[in-house]
């Protein structure tokens, strides 16, 4: 027997990204192209063809033993059925079934991508002997990750984590999810480019931060960000916790003004007392590393 052979999947809104990885952690091949080739009646085939390609482009047809596909969306509990995808086309209602086995010779297993991402996160950060980790990542959206007594809790139908979407006093605004007044229309990237757009229209979006971080209009952000966390953390009492996310990555993003609001708004004295907050910082490889480890994982564990 060789070694085991994972690829990792990683499928946004605007790139799919895919990548062989060993048991050691290295990752032997990746690639990234638009993922606009997916429309919403070949969204199976095509990401079965990208795959075949990857492999063959990269020497690796017929070496794997399994793959792991995350994606922007809700799955149902037992991983096998898309609920929700409202940012990739063609997805909605797709079934990670044997029918992907049957054409590629090797099972594809899916989830969230927030849950790939934390796996990473665990990964590179060596946190392989904690229970009980909460990830937050802060992008166009906000993220949630929740891994509870060593695995990634997802709830009845597959829903939990939707932390984006709890309610919140202070904003009417309509969400993406269909509901209103989420956390998300005040506490994400989005929220952040509109911000930027309305007061600081001379600044380029990317040093908004870095020249305007004493702004009472970004010290809001600030705080809006760290409610949800904080939320959390008091309802789940987990002292780890993964902060990381586009938003976060920005030049002079002040995260000493993050942490200090979460333990603001942490119950004192627990959770608050022994809370360990870590950045975390992704590249393009995060998601598909955290996937094909996730496959090598289940793997190992059959
Ligand atoms: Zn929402």
């Amino acid at each position: 027997m060789g070694e085991i052979l994972t690829l990792g999947i990683d499928i946004g809104g605007t790139n799919l990204r895919m990548g062989v990885v060993n048991e050691k952690g290295e990752i032997l091949s990746f690639s990234r192209e638009p993922s606009s080739a997916f429309t919403e009646e070949n969204a199976k085939d095509m990401l079965c063809e990208k795959i075949e390609n990857h492999l063959a482009e990269n020497g690796f047809t017929g070496k794997i033993a399994a793959a792991a596909a995350g994606l922007p969306a809700l799955m149902s509990r037992d991983k096998k059925t898309v609920l929700s995808a409202p940012n990739v086309k063609g997805f909605d209602g797709l079934q990670f079934d044997e029918s992907f086995e049957q054409r590629l010779g090797f099972p594809v297993f899916a989830d969230r991508d927030t849950n790939f991402l934390l796996q990473n996160d665990i990964e590179k950060l060596g946190l392989h002997n904690e229970k009980n980790i909460l990830g937050f990542y802060i992008g166009t959206g906000f993220g949630n990750s929740i891994f509870l007594n060593g695995e990634f809790y997802s709830g009845t139908n597959g829903a939990a984590g939707e932390l984006g979407h709890i309610p919140t006093v202070g904003s009417d605004k309509k969400c993406t999810c269909g509901n209103r007044s989420c956390v998300e229309t005040i506490a994400s990237g989005k929220h952040l480019e509109e911000l930027a757009a309305r007061f600081f229209p001379q600044t380029d979006i990317k040093r908004v931060f870095k020249e305007h971080v004493n702004s009472p209009i970004i010290n809001l952000f600030v705080q809006n960000l760290a409610v949800p966390i904080a939320t959390e953390i008091n309802i789940l009492d987990i002292q780890l916790c993964i902060i990381g996310g586009g938003v976060v990555d920005m030049e002079g993003f002040p995260k000493e003004q993050l942490f200090d609001w979460v333990h603001f708004y942490a119950r004192k004295p627990y959770p608050q007392k022994n809370l360990r907050l870590i950045f975390t910082k992704h590249n393009q490889q995060s998601g598909v590393f955290g996937s094909a480890v996730f496959a090598q994982k289940i793997l190992k564990s059959r």
